[in-house]
């Protein structure tokens, strides 16, 4: 101690306090330590007496401490301390320690003195860290579990629009199945009566030698059998569809050779008089498809030309093979499709009008224009009622 101020009297309630109470005097000398501070900062009172307070803060504070200090000997009122702002001490050994302090100046026998009241925060702040420990983890966990609650609720929605979608698959098959039954019972009556009619005279010819009549009722006989696979046929390639069975196969094809196969078959269906042209252009013939769904597309137009067109007229068949696409044509002189039914025309079951007493399911297109998005070309048609109709089919060369 190199001054000879006054001691001063802590008195027993200063003495006793838990705040540490360092009491400098005007140029920053400590001139008095009570006992929580010499616990909190781990020297004697013997050895802080006569040093200077900033022996008690951390070096990088020091400086801008000693400023204010001087400043607050003047006029500084009672206050706390570094207002919102974490304070650091400096104890024995180097040791720092978040505190919290308030001053008070007083004048002592015409000296001035300043009292520094010490709290030592160390455990309140490391409960804050911890809480905010906490509270970091408890948002992360949150987040976490929004993230798997958004995630399951995702899976849920998928699988019921799964479940919604294979009901709707089921209810349609269920449907498609009535329908089939219920117009196979109808179709299959007027072949059938033939059949059995026809067999019948058959009989009766026999006996009395007729060789020409024999002839038209096993003709009429074989057309209603041919009906009826017909039938049978439509229902087992859609059938095979439904059930994702139909998976296209590609192959190279000389397609000019495959179209004109497909009409010489289909020559022994053509109604007197009736005729197929067929032409085919193009620098390579030679495409990428699959043989066979093809076939089922181009036999199921011209079979439609043939069927819905009357004795004596010609049905074109042409085939144009461009860079990318063939485009295959059937135009037929036929009866048309009503203009107000033909947005109906791909769906399954529809029949138009004016088909009358033609024999069909009403499968056929349907079964066209899956094979044709199979392929993953486009079909489409023009038509007018007595005038003839033509359908198009264009596919990817390759
Ligand atoms: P189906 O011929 O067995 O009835 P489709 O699905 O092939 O079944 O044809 C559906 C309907 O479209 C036919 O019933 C007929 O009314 C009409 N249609 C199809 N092709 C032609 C055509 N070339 N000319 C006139 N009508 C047609």
């Amino acid at each position: 101690m190199s001054d000879n101020k006054e001691h001063i009297d802590f008195g027993p309630v200063c003495y006793h306090a838990t705040e540490g109470i360092i009491v400098s005097d005007e140029k920053g000398r400590i001139v008095e330590v009570n006992p929580s501070a010499e616990r909190m900062f781990g020297y004697t009172s013997m050895e802080l007496k006569g040093e200077k307070v900033e022996h008690l803060i951390p070096e990088r504070f020091r400086t801008r401490h000693t400023l204010h200090r001087k400043h607050y000997a003047h006029d500084g009122l009672p206050r706390p301390m570094g207002i919102e702002m974490n304070l650091y001490a400096l104890a024995k050994q180097n040791r720092e320690l978040p505190v919290e302090i308030s001053l008070c100046r007083f004048e002592h026998k015409n000296e001035v003195y300043i009292a520094s009241f010490v709290i030592d925060v160390t455990a309140r702040k490391l409960t804050d860290t911890r809480l905010r420990e906490s509270e970091e983890n408890l948002r992360k966990l949150n987040m976490q579990l929004e993230q798997k609650v958004s995630e399951r609720t995702r899976d849920l929605e998928k699988a019921n629009r799964d479940v919604l979608k294979a009901l709707e698959k089921e209810k349609e098959l269920s449907e498609f199945k009535s329908r089939f039954v219920s117009m196979a019972s109808h179709e299959f009556r007027t072949p059938l009566t033939g059949i059995l009619s026809s067999a019948a005279l058959l009989q009766k010819y026999n006996e009395q030698n007729f060789d020409d009549k024999r002839a038209k009722h096993i003709q009429r006989i074989r057309s209603a059998v041919k009906n009826l696979t017909e039938i049978l046929n439509d229902f087992l390639s859609l059938g095979k569809f439904e059930e994702g069975k139909t998976k296209p196969s590609f192959e190279e094809i000389d397609i000019e050779e495959q179209c004109s196969q497909i009409v010489e078959e289909l020559q022994v269906v053509l109604k007197n008089d009736q005729n197929i042209e067929f032409k085919c252009t193009g620098q390579n013939k030679i495409v990428k498809t699959d043989p066979q769904l093809f076939k089922n597309i181009l036999i199921n137009l011209v079979s439609n030309a043939i069927k819905y067109s009357h004795s004596g007229t010609t049905i074109k068949v042409t085939c144009k093979i461009r860079e990318s696409l063939f485009i295959t044509e059937v135009v037929d002189a036929g009866i048309g499709i009503p203009e107000n039914e033909q947005k109906n025309l791909f769906t399954r079951f529809f029949r138009a009008k004016n088909s009358g007493n033609i024999q069909g399911t009403g499968l056929g297109l349907n079964i066209v224009k899956n094979y044709v998005e199979l392929l993953k070309g486009r079909v489409t048609f023009t038509s007018e009622l007595d005038k003839g109709s033509t359908f198009r089919v264009s596919l990817p060369t390759r």
